[in-house]
This record gives structure tokens, sequence and C-alpha cells, in this order.
């Protein structure tokens, strides 16, 4: 299946100058949601793992069907203020300022295999501060899959000690 003609590119939105990518329309499509959650649930076979990681939201809609096809759990990241219980945090830059990402202190068991789901690596901030959180749990980040890859950004080169698996190039 060809993906990308379920991709919708929405130019100069949320700003000017930016060419978004919204995977709404892969998900509103069974086939091609589907076929995307498997695509992933053959990799996390390959790299072997125990849990899945995914930062909010979109991460959520990708992670917690490839856990839920592999009978597996799914630890959730999210922004500061939004976990009930003992979080543990890190840092990461935007392009005006930071932000923060936390997880629950009891949400990764050392040892444990992770691979790490969200929609899209753009620069690898995002993932590079969920790994950092994962591997402070004593988690193992054993690959970190995404739909899509914009390379011009480079990503990759933050996330060069790590497997990467991603479905879509742009
Ligand atoms: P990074 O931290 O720069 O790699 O940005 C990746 C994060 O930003 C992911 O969580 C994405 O959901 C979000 N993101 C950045 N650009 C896009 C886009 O074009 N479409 C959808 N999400 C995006």
């Amino acid at each position: 299946m060809d993906l990308k003609q379920y991709v919708t590119t929405v130019e100069d939105w949320p700003k000017p100058g930016i060419s978004f990518k919204d995977i709404t329309t892969i998900m509103d499509n069974g086939e091609a949601y589907k076929y995307a959650t498997d695509q992933i649930v053959e990799y996390a076979k390959k790299v072997n793992v125990d849990i899945i990681v995914g930062p909010e939201a979109r991460g959520f809609i990708i992670g917690c069907p490839v856990a839920y096809s592999l009978g597996i759990g799914f630890a959730p990241v999210r922004k500061e203020g939004k976990l009930p219980r003992e979080v543990i945090r890190a840092e990461y830059g935007l392009e005006y300022g930071k932000d923060i990402l936390t997880m629950h202190k009891d949400a990764v068991k050392p040892g444990q295999r992770v691979l790490i789901v969200d929609d899209l690596l753009a620069t690898g901030g995002t993932i590079d501060a969920t790994i950092q959180l994962v591997e402070e749990l004593g988690g193992v980040v054993v690959g970190c899959a995404f739909l899509i890859e914009l390379t011009y950004l480079e990503g990759r080169k933050k996330l060069k000690d790590y497997d990467i698996c991603t479905l879509m190039q742009y």
C-alpha cells in the first residue's frame, strides 16, 4: 500500500512557511490505519520489545494499537502537570523556548526493552527527551518507530545511537 496517498499536506500551518503533514487522513481510513499499524508491529517483533512508549498526543494514536496488537503494555509520555502520580522530567528545546515531558516513575521497569513510537520525526527533540526519560527509569531503548520522517530536519543525526524505523520519508 502506498501510505503517502493518505497523508494530507497542509501548507502554512500552524504558521507561514510550515508544510504540515496531517495523519488524520490515515487514521480515518480503516485499511490505511491498520496497514500503518501492522508495519510498526512487524518492526516491533523484529527488535523484540516488552513495552511501547509514546509521547502525547499522536504517539498515543500510533503506539496504542501497536501495543494492543502485540499484547504488551503502553506507557504515556505527557506534558508537565498531566500525570497524577510521581513523575520524572526531561526538558527539550522548541523553536522558541522550552517544554517539559514527564513519565510516571514506575512506568518502565529496569531492563525492559522499549520501543518508542510517534507519528513524525522532525528535529528529533521530542524523541531525544523521551529517550532520556526511558533510560533514567532503566529501560533499554531498542528502537524508535514513526509513520513519517522529515529527512531535511536530520532528526536521525540526533538519534544516531538508536535504531530508527520510518514508514514514509519527505
Ligand atoms: P521534533 O521534536 O522536532 O522531532 O518534532 C516532532 C513532534 O512534532 C512530533 O511529536 C510531531 O507530532 C510534531 N510535528 C512536527 N511537525 C509535524 C507535522 O508536520 N505533522 C505532524 N506532527 C508534527
